[in-house]
C-alpha cells in the first residue's frame, strides 16, 4: 500500500493538492473554489466530502482563500497555525469557520497511521510551512513558497520518496519580464520563491540518495516561467535521471503514485 497524490491546481491563481494514503484523504491548501475542488476530485473518482482534513501552508490567498467554503459546504475540518489564520482572516473573507484546528510549525499532525510534519519556511507568509506526509514507510513532500533554498532543504528532499517542489521562475524571464522592480526583487529575494535553477540543484543533490521516485515541479509563474523552460532547465542540470512532472496552473494532474 503506497500513496497517491493529485495536484488539483498549482500557482499564484490557486493551490490545492490531494493526498490519499493509509486510509486517509488529505487536502493541502484551499486556493481553488469548492466547486472546482469537488469537480476535479470527482473527475478522478474521489469525493470531496470524504476528505479527512484540509491543511493550510500559509496565509497567502492563493493557498487559503476558499478554506471557509470547503468547511461550510462539505464539513471539512481545517488545520492551520494560529498566526496564519489570524493573518488570513484579516485579509481574505474566509467567513464563519466553526471547526478550525490549530497546529504549529515543527508539529507532527497525526491522522490514524499517517503523519504530517509541518516544516517552517522562510517565505514571506507570516508563519508558512512545507509538509512531509509519512505513511506505510513512504514519505511525500509538499514544498512550495519556500523563500530560498534554506538549510536542510536538500537533506529533507533526499529523505523523500516523491516531492512537489517549487520551481517558480526562470531568472532571465523574470529580469526581462513586465513586473515592477520591487516585485522582481521580492520574488528572487530570500523570502520569495525559488527558481528553476535552484530547484534543479536541490533535486540533483537530493537524488544522489537514490530514494526519490519522482518530482512534480510546482507553483510555476505564469509571466516568468513556462513548463517547457522549467523542464529544459531541470534536464540540463539533471539529465534524464529523475521522472519529472509539471503541476498545471489551471488543471488537475493525473494520479501520481508513490510505490
Ligand atoms: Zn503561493
Ligand atoms: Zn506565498
Amino acid at each position: 500500500m503506497g500513496m497517491i497524490a493529485i495536484s488539483l491546481q498549482s500557482g499564484s491563481s490557486g493551490n490545492c493538492i490531494y493526498v490519499e494514503t493509509g486510509g486517509k484523504k488529505l487536502l493541502f491548501d484551499a486556493g481553488i473554489t469548492g466547486t472546482q475542488t469537488e469537480e476535479r476530485l470527482a473527475a478522478h473518482g474521489r469525493d470531496v466530502r470524504a476528505v479527512d482534513a484540509v491543511i493550510i501552508s500559509h496565509d497567502h490567498s492563493d493557498h487559503i482563500r476558499h478554506a471557509g467554503v470547503l468547511q461550510r459546504k462539505y464539513g471539512l475540518p481545517v488545520y492551520v497555525t494560529p498566526a496564519t489564520f489570524a493573518a488570513a482572516s484579516a485579509r481574505c473573507a474566509l467567513g464563519k469557520m466553526p471547526d478550525v484546528r490549530h497546529f504549529r510549525s515543527h508539529d507532527k499532525l497525526q491522522f490514524g497511521g499517517v503523519l504530517v510534519h509541518a516544516i517552517p519556511t522562510p517565505h514571506d507568509g507570516v508563519d508558512g510551512s512545507a509538509f512531509v506526509i509519512e505513511a506505510c514507510g513512504k514519505r511525500l513532500g509538499i514544498m512550495t513558497d519556500l523563500g530560498h533554498v534554506f538549510k536542510d532543504l536538500v537533506r529533507l528532499v533526499a529523505s523523500l520518496d516523491a516531492v512537489f517542489l517549487e520551481s517558480n521562475y526562470d531568472p532571465d524571464m523574470l529580469a526581462r519580464g513586465p513586473y515592477p522592480a520591487y516585485l522582481k526583487q521580492r520574488i528572487k529575494g530570500p523570502r520569495g520563491h525559488i527558481s528553476n535553477q535552484e530547484a534543479a540543484q536541490v533535486l540533483l543533490c537530493a537524488s544522489g540518495e537514490n530514494r526519490l521516485q519522482w518530482a512534480c515541479l510546482a507553483h510555476l509563474s505564469e509571466q516568468n516561467n513556462h513548463p517547457d523552460v522549467a523542464i529544459r532547465t531541470h534536464r540540463e542540470v539533471m539529465s534524464e535521471k529523475l521522472t519529472l512532472y509539471v503541476a498545471d496552473r489551471y488543471r488537475a494532474s493525473g494520479v501520481l503514485t508513490v510505490v
